[in-house]
This record gives C-alpha cells, sequence and structure tokens, in this order.
C-alpha cells in the first residue's frame, strides 16, 4: 500500500500549470485530490481525468479563493466525497498585467493581494480548522506556493506581486510555529521562472524563454519540477521539516 495511502489533499489553481502537476504528481504518490479552479472548467476535468486515470480519486470544485463561502464548499465537498482532508497546497495565483508600479492600478494590486494572501490565509484557516489535533483532527500538512519574486522584488514587472509573496512566506513562518503542537506542518516553495500560461496572463506569452538567460541553470523549470517538492514536502518523509521556504529555482 502507498505511503499517502489515506491522504486527501486540496490543490487550489490545480485545473492548469504548477497546480495540476502537482495534483498528478500527488495521485501518483497515492493522494486523493480535490481541485480547486476560478473559471478553467474543461482544463480542471482535464487534469481531473489525468488524476483519476493515475488511480486517485478526484474531484474538481470550482472557486474563487477570495470567497471564504466558496473555500467552505470546496472543503465540504472534498471531505464529502474523499474523507477528511489531510493536505492542502495552497497554490492558486496571479499577477496580473506587467508594469512599472506608478502605472499599475490599485484595482489591480487589491486583486492580486485578495487572491494570493487574502485566499491562501482563508484556505489555509479552514485547513487548519479541519487538520487541528487541538480540535479533534489528525493533523497534516500545508504547502504555500509563494515564488522567487519574494525576495528578488521583481522591480519594472510587479512589486506589488512580490509584496504579496514575501506575505505568503510570513504566513508560513507564523503558522509553521502556531499549528506545530496541533500536529500540521506548513511550509513554503518558492518556484522560480517556470513555463505556465500564467505568462500569457502577464501580457507576455513568451517570458518563460525571453527571461531564461537571468536564470543560472539557464533555462525556465517545467511545472513538474515543482511538483516533486512540493509531493516531498508533504510527505512523511518531512516529517521534521516545517517552517521551510524551500526555493526551487534554477539558481534564481
Ligand atoms: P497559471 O498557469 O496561471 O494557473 C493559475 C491557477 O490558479 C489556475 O488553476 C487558476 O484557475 C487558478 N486561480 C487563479 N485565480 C484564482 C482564484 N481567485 N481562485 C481560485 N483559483 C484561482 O499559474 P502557475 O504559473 O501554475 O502558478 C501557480 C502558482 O505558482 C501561483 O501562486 C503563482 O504565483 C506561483 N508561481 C508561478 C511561477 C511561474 O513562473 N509560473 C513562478 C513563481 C510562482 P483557472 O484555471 O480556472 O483560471
Amino acid at each position: 500500500m502507498s505511503r499517502n495511502a489515506g491522504q486527501v489533499t486540496v490543490v487550489t489553481g490545480g485545473s492548469r500549470g504548477i497546480g495540476a502537476a502537482v495534483a498528478l504528481h500527488l495521485a501518483r504518490a497515492g493522494h486523493a485530490v480535490a481541485i480547486g479552479y476560478e473559471h478553467a472548467q474543461e482544463a480542471a476535468e482535464r487534469t481531473a481525468a489525468a488524476v483519476r486515470e493515475a488511480g486517485a480519486a478526484c474531484l474538481a470544485v470550482r472557486v474563487d479563493v477570495s470567497d471564504e463561502a466558496a473555500v467552505d464548499a470546496l472543503f465540504d465537498a472534498a471531505t464529502a466525497q474523499l474523507g477528511p482532508v489531510t493536505g492542502l497546497v495552497n497554490n492558486a495565483g496571479v499577477t496580473g498585467l506587467l508594469g512599472r508600479f506608478t502605472e499599475t492600478p490599485v484595482a489591480r494590486m487589491r486583486r492580486v493581494l485578495d487572491v494570493n494572501v487574502t485566499g491562501a490565509l482563508i484556505c489555509a484557516r479552514r485547513a487548519a480548522l479541519e487538520m487541528s489535533t487541538r480540535r479533534g483532527g489528525a493533523g497534516g500538512a500545508i504547502v504555500n506556493i509563494s515564488s522567487a519574486a519574494a525576495t528578488l522584488g521583481s522591480p519594472g514587472e510587479y512589486v506589488h506581486y512580490a509584496a504579496s509573496k514575501a506575505a505568503v512566506d510570513a504566513m508560513t513562518v507564523g503558522l509553521s510555529k502556531e499549528l506545530a503542537a496541533e500536529g500540521i506542518r506548513v511550509n513554503s516553495v518558492q518556484p522560480g521562472l517556470i513555463a505556465t500560461d500564467i505568462h500569457a496572463a502577464m501580457g507576455a506569452p513568451d517570458r518563460a524563454r525571453t527571461k531564461a538567460a537571468v536564470v543560472p541553470m539557464g533555462r525556465a523549470g517545467e511545472p513538474a519540477e515543482i511538483a516533486g517538492a512540493v509531493a516531498w514536502l508533504l510527505s512523511p518523509e518531512a516529517s521534521y521539516t516545517t517552517g521551510a521556504v524551500l526555493r526551487v529555482a534554477g539558481g534564481l
């Protein structure tokens, strides 16, 4: 039997990109997976089908992570259909269009903070309520997907996004300490430049290629290269790892 049998993991933003690769990797490692997505229903259904093909139970639920009631509905559905939730991958995230700070509309900054920070907090809060041994849960693990931007600052591109990811890492540090005695480990993964649709959404579809030269390894990473790190942090092999911020960025 898989070492991860009985693990039920919620992956937000699991329809595409890094989240989809994480969902698939976790399925192969024996987790049942609940995928959250915002709009891309077809992509979510495709990822869910691939997860099921890998032998794991899976459901895909539409959710805006910045909406507490919608997050509750995602966790309720996961628990009802897959069993008690044992893990969360806080992966849903947006950047908004690339641009200089002074030319970035405040409404765009607000949305990025709302999804990347408030959304991650809402999901972590619900996961902690489910998993805390102090509240009768069985413990578990949370992996927050932040970004190398959290320490690089991303001048001229999206300083507000970099700030949101630094907030995610601060949340990892604080929650890891607050929840350690309640059986919950909390860690961050900081991807660097990864080839996904997020660059097209920023208005620069070729960005993963055009920026490859700034990466010491000379190339963008693939979503699957992030998924392995996330799966390890969720696994029993990482049983003494909490509060870690793991850079997976080709040397960036
Ligand atoms: P992506 O390909 O653009 O996918 C984003 C995912 O997040 C999609 O599943 C999307 O759902 C979902 N999402 C967006 N807003 C949401 C909301 N309000 N509620 C629920 N789901 C929402 O992005 P990615 O590149 O895989 O990025 C995943 C994570 O890695 C993000 O947190 C990102 O900041 C981080 N990251 C990415 C890179 C990179 O270079 N790609 C680097 C560092 C960090 P729909 O499919 O329904 O739209």
